[in-house]
């Protein structure tokens, strides 16, 4: 707060308590007050939006309410008053806010540093807002829906090569259908039910007729590449 600030904020004590307008009663007292609730409120703002706080609000509050012995039954309104109805402003500020990348170089540790500070120091006091992490709100990225769009596949073509040896199931029903034969996956399989989409599962059955194992077969069932053969036959002729 500047002297312009704490001037407004003491005029509108003083219409509300007699004992801060004697505080006014000359000039130069009206000065010297000003100049030393100036220097003590330095480091408070006048207002900040993002947390809703007004000085002149703070003080109207002193006069509303009765708390205790800092109630303005016992005594008028002191800058420890406002500093003490800032702290819980202040924290609230620091709360909210998480340091942004300095735009400095990061090997230069003391700018580094002092920037860092700076917007700390900036925020806890008020003069700009907290610098909050932002929520995901959008779509993927542009790059990453056109790849979609054109490959159906969100992992760069150089990447699918790499790992084609690790999925030879994927790599051979892709080459399937890139050379037009039937999609296997595209029917569901009678002998082990996979669903439509889904590879093919061997099933162990143990003695007890519990299940030992559930893997997945890079080939899917003949009787199931038969189905799709037939059907893909069926959709030629129509
Ligand atoms: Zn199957």
């Amino acid at each position: 707060m500047d002297r312009q600030h704490v001037a407004a904020l003491l005029n509108y004590a003083a219409t509300v308590d007699s004992r801060v307008r004697r505080l006014m009663a000359t000039q130069e007292q009206a000065a010297a007050t000003i100049r030393s609730w100036a220097e003590a409120l330095a480091h408070i703002p006048a207002v900040a939006e993002a947390v809703d706080w007004d000085a002149s609000r703070a003080a109207r509050r002193y006069y509303e309410q009765a708390n205790g012995d800092r109630s303005a039954q016992f005594r008028p309104i002191e800058p420890a008053d406002l500093l003490a109805a800032w702290a819980p402003f202040r924290a609230e500020l620091m709360n909210r806010h998480t340091d942004p990348l300095p735009a400095v170089d990061p090997d230069d540790v003391t700018a580094w540093r002092a920037e860092l500070l700076g917007t700390r120091y900036a925020v806890a006091h008020g003069q700009q807002p907290p610098s909050e992490h932002k929520a995901l709100t959008s779509d993927p990225h542009p790059d990453v829906e056109a790849r979609l769009s054109e490959i159906g596949s969100c992992i760069p073509p150089h990447v699918r090569g790499e790992l084609a040896s690790y999925r030879p199931g994927r790599v051979a029903r892709e080459a399937a259908l890139a050379a037009g034969q039937p999609d296997p996956l595209s029917v569901r399989c009678d002998w082990c039910q996979a669903p439509k989409g889904q590879p093919c599962r061997s099933r162990r059955t143990g003695p007890d007729g519990v299940a030992r194992s559930n893997a997945r077969r890079i080939t899917p069932h003949p009787s199931r590449a038969d189905l799709a053969a037939a059907q893909h036959r069926q959709e030629a002729a129509v």
